[in-house]
């Protein structure tokens, strides 16, 4: 462990100071005990000044697109998390990788598996930790799910269904060449995550169709909706969905002799669940505030993130096999 993780609080560094960061990751940044809000990246002057004064971080924290690999001098920054548009994550994860800073960067980790591996690969040469940011691994609902899907109380599982869906969108996310698709890049991932860390195993195969457009006209570059359906080893079927049309956040694992259910099931907060023995009681947390505390500590101890870009890039492989099997009609296996 070198010098600088011996810090009382890691540094974290936001780039792309949108509505995540300025809604959520700020102001958890204020809740957690490993690590704090140091530095900004953003392309605007406006907001610098903004940030600066509410968050208390002088100029020589404040970086632009154009010289933010500066930070590699700068011994207040520990880690620098990724918060751009999805198309940006790759190019900006390997900029950052040659400051020597850890490394978050927010799903989807990039939008083809090739991206993945040369992110992958820059934080390895770098000797940087990459992690992507899956705050729902550090909720305790969520976590149920996991418990339940690996220690089987209610028997092996059999049927998985999940659906998460916003009522309305707009900006780069429908923009594919900033997204890399619909609602299945931005929403369906949490089905996909959801299915994998329920299961506890590895998609085998999926099928996928895109629903009608009921707003054409705005959905003109992506899927306004989708439904598919991914095969588990030791025959787990999933039947998942996700829209930019309607408000949907639900998980739901069938066991032989019992279930479990989360609705809603990936909100920021508010998470409600059930099983065949009563409601789940668990306190609502700050999400985010555990995720990035988390990579902190794990970072502190020398031990790696349980959601590193390896889990990143096999989402994106999954996506990817999803709008294949949309696009052809056909049955798609995964490697
Ligand atoms: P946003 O549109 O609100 O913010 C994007 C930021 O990127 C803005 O500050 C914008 O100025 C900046 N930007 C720089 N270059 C840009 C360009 N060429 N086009 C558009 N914006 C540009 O988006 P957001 O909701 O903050 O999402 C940012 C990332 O965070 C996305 O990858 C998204 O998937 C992810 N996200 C994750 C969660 C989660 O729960 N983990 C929630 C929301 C968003």
């Amino acid at each position: 462990m070198d010098n600088r993780n011996k810090k009382e609080k890691l540094g974290i560094a936001l780039v792309g100071l949108g509505s995540y960061s300025e809604g959520q990751l700020a102001p958890a940044l204020q809740q957690t005990a490993h690590c704090y809000l140091a530095g900004i990246v953003t392309g605007s002057e406006e907001k610098a000044k903004k940030w600066q004064v509410q968050y208390n971080i002088p100029e020589t924290n404040t970086y632009n697109y154009q010289n933010f690999e500066d930070i590699a001098h700068n011994s207040d920054i520990d880690i620098i998390y990724i918060v751009l548009p999805n198309s940006m994550h790759a190019e900006y994860v390997i900029r950052a990788a040659t400051t020597g800073k850890h490394i978050i960067c927010e799903k989807p980790m990039a939008l083809s598996v090739e991206d993945c591996n040369r992110m992958i690969d820059a934080c390895n040469k770098a000797g940087v930790q990459l992690s992507i940011g899956y705050r729902l691994h550090f909720e305790p609902f969520n976590a149920e799910m996991m418990r339940i899907g690996k220690e089987q109380p209610f028997g092996p599982l059999k049927k998985i269904k999940s659906d998460h869906g916003m009522a309305d969108t707009d900006g780069w996310r429908i923009e594919k060449a900033l997204s890399g698709g619909g609602p299945l890049q931005d929403l369906g991932i949490y089905c996909i995550q959801a299915c994998r860390y329920t299961t506890g195993t590895e998609p085998i195969a999926v099928t996928a169709q895109e629903g009608a457009k009921t707003k054409p006209e705005k959905f003109k570059d992506v899927e306004e909706s989708m439904t598919w359906q991914m095969e588990f080893p030791g025959g787990i079927t999933a039947e998942c969905s996700t829209t930019y049309v309607k408000r949907m956040s639900y998980l739901r694992a069938e066991a032989e002799r019992g279930f479990a259910e989360l609705d809603p099931a990936f909100d920021y907060n508010g998470l409600q669940g059930k099983t065949g023995d009563g409601p789940m009681q668990f306190a609502d947390i700050n999400q985010q505030a555990a995720q990035m505390d988390d990579f902190a500590l794990a970072l502190k101890e020398g031990r790696p993130t349980p959601v590193p870009g390896e889990m990143g890039r096999q989402d994106v492989a999954i996506i990817q096999a999803i709008y294949k099997a949309m696009e052809t009609g056909q049955r798609v296996e995964l490697k």
